[in-house]
């Protein structure tokens, strides 16, 4: 997709250090890497986001990324690694082309993700919120 900055990492266009590529995803360092060896895994085709991907191309791009987390976290020699998905500006989201990132970690390596802060439910409506999502 014209514009699109991973739609041209993938064509070749704008330089990237490649890890991994199959017919489905390409997977490159992310340029500004929480921990050295983040990797980013793109699958080919263009989609915005998670929400709007085909299933069957998620299907494949977790598959990938299954195999690539791997090799992050063994080439960089991690202990473990995290994957996340930023859905949408809200959310973070700041390149609109879907991609997985895949950070090595390591224990006290203070790279951690915290969610917060929380928020309590008041009586009744955690099984309100639970009925909402069941009815969408
Ligand atoms: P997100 O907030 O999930 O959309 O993350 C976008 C990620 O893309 C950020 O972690 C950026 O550091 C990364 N990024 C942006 N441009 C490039 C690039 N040219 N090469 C590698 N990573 C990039
Ligand atoms: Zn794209």
């Amino acid at each position: 997709m014209a514009d699109c900055i991973f739609c041209k990492i993938i064509e070749g266009t704008i330089p990237s250090e490649k890890v991994y590529e199959d017919d489905d995803v390409v997977a490159f360092l992310d340029i500004n890497p929480v921990r050295k060896g983040h990797t980013l895994v793109v699958p080919r085709q263009h989609s915005k986001d998670l929400a709007g991907t085909d299933p069957a191309v998620l299907s494949r791009a977790i598959t990938a990324v299954q195999k690539v987390a791997a090799r992050v976290t063994a080439g960089v020699g991690a202990e473990g690694f995290m994957m996340a998905v930023l859905n949408g500006p809200a959310a973070g989201q700041e390149v609109f082309h879907l991609h997985f990132h895949v950070i090595p970690r390591s224990k006290g390596d203070g790279a951690g993700v915290t969610f917060g802060p929380h928020e309590a439910y008041g009586e009744g409506e955690m099984a309100e919120a639970a009925r909402k999502i069941r009815g969408a």
